[in-house]
């Protein structure tokens, strides 16, 4: 079932549902998309980025990433069962995609990333087959040749490390070109499948403050974190009423 969380459609799924979608989005074929919905996202796709907003609503499978997502759920009286952030839906669908004989590609992250990525998830699960890598900075020039790469390798998974939004444009300019795929943008998962970054610690998670030990580890990323105070008084002031 989807709700409308500030305009935007969002799937409320456990991990565990979204993993049965998207096994059924491939299984039907064509050309599909996912999006792990993050509050920044959100925030500018309904404050200023209509075209972000339009892609939402033309994802086949909407997941609510972030804490702040799924507090939103609970301020607009529709609560999500649990949170489906990127790389554990890419997990899961990476040890699906090896039961199943699916055959995933990697594109996105610094130039060797992905391949250590890859190597890594094949290590973890023998039978995986992986259709093909390539890193994340390409130049536009380039983009056709890797489309026609992607297309001519025949994944049926393809997840895209851009960083968000540039993966979702990435996927939207792309995806009917290549056609019997289903594609997920997933941020800086490359990275962390590779051993280069870290995740947040467990308990750091179940406190449901991996986004300060991101903040620890990537100093930089202070400024993009402003929108979320943004992002909760948005919230409140549509769900609660602005004298909240
Ligand atoms: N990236 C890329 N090409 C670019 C810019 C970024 O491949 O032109 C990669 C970058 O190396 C990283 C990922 O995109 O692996 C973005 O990670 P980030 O954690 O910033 O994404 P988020 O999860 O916040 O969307």
């Amino acid at each position: 079932m989807k709700v409308t969380l500030l305009k935007a459609p969002v799937d409320r799924l456990t991990m565990a549902q979204a993993e049965e979608r998207v096994a059924e989005l491939v299984r039907g074929g064509g050309a599909r998309r996912i999006i792990t919905l993050n509050p920044e996202y959100l925030y500018r796709a309904v404050l200023g980025e209509p075209d972000l907003l339009e892609l939402v609503h033309k994802a086949d499978l909407v997941t609510a990433d972030g804490e702040g997502i799924v507090w939103a759920g609970r301020v607009a009286g529709t609560p999500f069962p649990e949170r489906v952030t990127g790389i554990d839906l890419m997990l899961r669908l990476v040890r699906r995609a090896a039961a199943e004989g699916w055959k995933v590609y990697l594109l996105g992250a610094a130039p060797g990333v992905a391949e250590e990525a890859a190597e890594n998830l094949r290590r973890r699960h023998p039978g995986l087959q992986v259709a093909g890598t390539h890193h994340g900075y390409f130049k536009p020039d380039e983009e056709q040749r890797i489309v026609e790469d992607i297309k001519k390798t025949a994944p049926q998974l393809l997840f895209v490390a851009l960083g968000a939004p540039a993966q979702e444009k990435w996927i939207d300019r792309n995806i009917e070109r290549i056609g019997n795929v289903t594609a997920m943008g997933v941020g800086g998962s490359f990275d962390v499948i590779a051993g280069r970054v870290t995740r947040a610690p467990r308990w750091m998670q179940r406190l449901k403050i991996e986004w300060l030990g991101r903040l620890i580890r990537e100093p930089s990323r202070w400024r993009r974190m402003l929108v979320l105070p943004k992002f909760a008084w948005l919230v409140l002031k549509t769900y609660r009423g602005a004298g909240c």
